[in-house]
This record gives structure tokens, C-alpha cells and sequence, in this order.
């Protein structure tokens, strides 16, 4: 391990939660209320049992061979592993009874599959579905006019705990628009908790990365994922 990079991560990772802290209560609310998920991918499982060794508690990974490759690694008795990528519904069997929680679940084939898989492992797999809320092409995620529909289906399901929602809006320089979209997610948010649906709790709120973490909290996310303030630039190679 690079000691130059457990400083950088310790110093990373005290203001992280400084700056959550702060935008927490800029927004009434409490620290402790936003959670602070770091977003893993490419980073070596050394490092990230060091940010968990100071007291990170939640992790997710983004594509399943990487989590796969990393599992018996990670330090799981202190932290939560979520999975924030696209996920191919061929693929949900590895990471059933591995992870806590599938951010990203945007169609009713992907949530029947969790269901069922989770059915007949004998437990429920929580689950946030994803929002397509800049109504991109190619991107994934549920436009955001399907999302009611799309949580009355799977709310039929057994084994699949709908906890909230989860965003990736698109890149903009604007802080402006990007608040909008944050905005926008807040206010499906409430709506949607307002209409007390069986089976469907609208407790965590995911949004807001490295560049606009704080903007999210402002704005109302209960869940941020953070990966490049945290462990540095990300290297592919
Ligand atoms: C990589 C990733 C993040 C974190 O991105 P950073 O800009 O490095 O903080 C958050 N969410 C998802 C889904 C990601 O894939």
C-alpha cells in the first residue's frame, strides 16, 4: 500500500464528512441523517477497507465481475455493499445475497428477476429504482412519467423491498440546472411517499457525486456517492 495515499484518503475523507455535515445542517437537517456511500470502482479492496477502517460504512460497486473479483476481500462487517451500475437482469443471480441493496433498478424484468432469485434464497433484497431524470437517451434509469407505474408493479413482488429512488443527472456545468434536476427528484420524492403505496418506503433519496454532493444534500438527497474525492482520480488500466 501507498502510505501517501492512506493520508490522502484519511484527509479526503474527514472533509467529505465535514462537508456533509455542513450541507446537512444548511438544509435543517442532521449529519447523521445523509449517508455517505463511496463509489469503489477501480479502487483496490486495501483501499477501501482503509477508508472502512475509518469509519466509511457503505460502499457500492458499479459492474458485477469487479464486485465478484473484490468480494471475499472487503471488510463486510463494518459496511453495507450496495450495486450503483447498470445491471444485466442475466447477471442478478451473482450479487443476490451479496449486497444489501441494487440502486439501480429500472424495469419490471430486472425487479422480477431480484424477486424471484431473492424468493428462493430466502431473503429480501432492498432495491432503489433509478430515474432517468434528464430524460437522456442511453442512459439508464425509468423516465421519470413511468416511475409511479413502475413501483405499483413491483410493489406486487415478495423479496424486494423498494427503499427510495436514485438519480444520476446529466453532466452540466450550470449548478443552476443541475439543482433543477435534484429539485425535481425531491419533489418526485415526496410526492410519491405521500401516496403510501404497499410495500414501497420512500427513505433514501440517492443523489449527488464528487462535483455536486453538497448541491444534492441542499436539495434534499439522503444517500450521496462519492468516489473521486474521496480516492483520488480513477485510473482504467
Ligand atoms: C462512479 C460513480 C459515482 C461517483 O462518481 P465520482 O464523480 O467519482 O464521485 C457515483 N455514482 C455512480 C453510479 C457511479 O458510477
Amino acid at each position: 500500500m501507498q502510505e501517501k495515499l492512506l493520508g490522502n484518503i484519511e484527509y479526503n475523507y474527514k472533509t467529505i464528512k465535514e462537508n456533509i455535515a455542513n450541507a446537512a445542517i444548511k438544509s435543517g437537517r442532521n449529519p447523521d441523517d445523509i449517508t455517505f456511500l463511496a463509489a469503489t470502482k477501480t479502487v483496490d479492496v486495501q483501499y477501501i477497507n482503509y477508508a472502512i477502517s475509518l469509519g466509511l460504512d457503505h460502499i457500492g460497486e458499479n459492474r458485477v465481475q469487479e464486485l465478484l473479483s473484490k468480494y471475499d476481500g472487503y471488510n463486510l462487517d463494518c459496511a453495507d455493499l450496495h450495486f450503483i451500475g447498470h445491471l444485466q437482469t442475466n447477471k442478478v443471480r451473482q450479487i443476490i445475497g451479496k449486497v444489501s441493496t441494487i440502486q439501480s433498478v429500472d424495469s419490471l424484468k430486472l425487479a422480477k428477476e431480484i424477486s424471484r432469485l431473492s424468493e428462493n434464497a430466502g431473503i429480501t433484497t432492498k432495491i432503489l429504482v433509478e430515474v432517468n431524470i434528464g430524460r437522456e437517451e442511453n442512459k439508464g434509469g425509468v423516465m421519470p412519467d413511468r416511475v409511479e407505474e413502475l413501483l405499483y408493479q413491483i410493489s406486487e413482488l415478495p423479496s424486494i423491498a423498494v427503499d427510495g429512488l436514485m438519480a444520476i443527472p446529466p453532466i452540466c456545468e450550470n449548478e443552476q440546472k443541475i439543482r433543477g434536476y435534484f429539485e425535481n427528484m425531491r419533489n418526485m420524492f415526496i410526492d410519491i411517499s405521500h401516496k403510501n403505496i404497499d410495500n414501497i418506503s420512500m427513505n433514501t433519496l440517492s443523489m449527488g457525486m464528487s462535483g455536486d454532493y453538497r448541491e444534492a444534500i441542499l436539495e434534499g438527497a439522503t444517500l450521496v456517492r462519492i468516489g473521486s474525492s474521496l480516492f483520488g482520480a480513477r485510473n482504467y488500466n
